[in-house]
């Protein structure tokens, strides 16, 4: 029995065209999405066949296996509810209170989150997050699927800055991409993801 599995959208391949491709969508989501849950499988799988048989050699690279494809299984099932054809425009209530309190207004959030995107160096997201420790939101380079965010950090809005996210489209012109993103934002789900986190994770670090 699979552990994890590959969750359905809840808009249709073309639903976020223009500005995300069906040809993007049904790749991502297919193919590049399905490839980290199958991974994520195949790892707890080899790990349980690691304990069965005592022979722990390989477990440095289960890990690393677990780590890469779990986290690339959690960042895309964040990442399509993010995303809306109904979306884009600012944040409404608490959220925007927050994001003007954290990042000086939600112009500069949104600055501030597009830098990040822009400037990674290879493959990986920029995220929002709500810090369970602090108690506040802050804004990371995520590396890879898993490399450079502290634990404990909620993601509320990530954008997946992969190339297979947006070349077929966009080519080489990544502030396009991040430029198109922002109409497609979802922020009823971000809102929703800041309240479970921002209520429910006090004392948890
Ligand atoms: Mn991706």
């Amino acid at each position: 029995m699979a552990v994890y599995t590959l969750p359905e959208l809840d808009y249709d391949y073309s639903a976020l065209e223009p500005h995300i491709s069906a040809d993007i969508m049904q790749l991502h989501h297919s193919k590049h999405h399905q490839a980290y849950v199958t991974g994520a499988n195949t790892a707890l799988e080899q790990l349980a066949a690691a304990r069965d048989t005592g022979n722990f050699a390989t477990v440095s690279k289960l890990e690393k296996d677990l780590a890469f494809n779990l986290a690339g299984h959690i960042n895309h099932s964040v990442f399509w509810k993010n995303m809306s054809p109904d979306g884009g425009g600012e944040p409404t209530g608490t959220l925007n209170d927050a994001l003007s309190e954290y990042f000086a207004g939600f112009a500069n959030f949104q600055k501030q989150f597009s830098e990040v995107a822009l400037s990674i160096q290879g493959s990986g997201w920029s995220v929002l997050a709500w810090d369970t420790l602090g108690a506040r939101l802050g804004v990371y380079q995520l590396y890879d699927q898993q490399n450079n965010l502290p634990a404990a950090q909620i993601p509320l809005l990530q954008l997946d800055m992969w190339e297979h996210a947006f070349y077929l489209q966009y080519r080489n012109v990544k502030a396009d991409y991040v430029k198109a993103w922002w109409n497609v934002v979802n922020w009823t789900d971000v809102a929703a993801r800041f309240e479970r986190a921002r209520t429910q994770t006090a004392g948890l670090i």
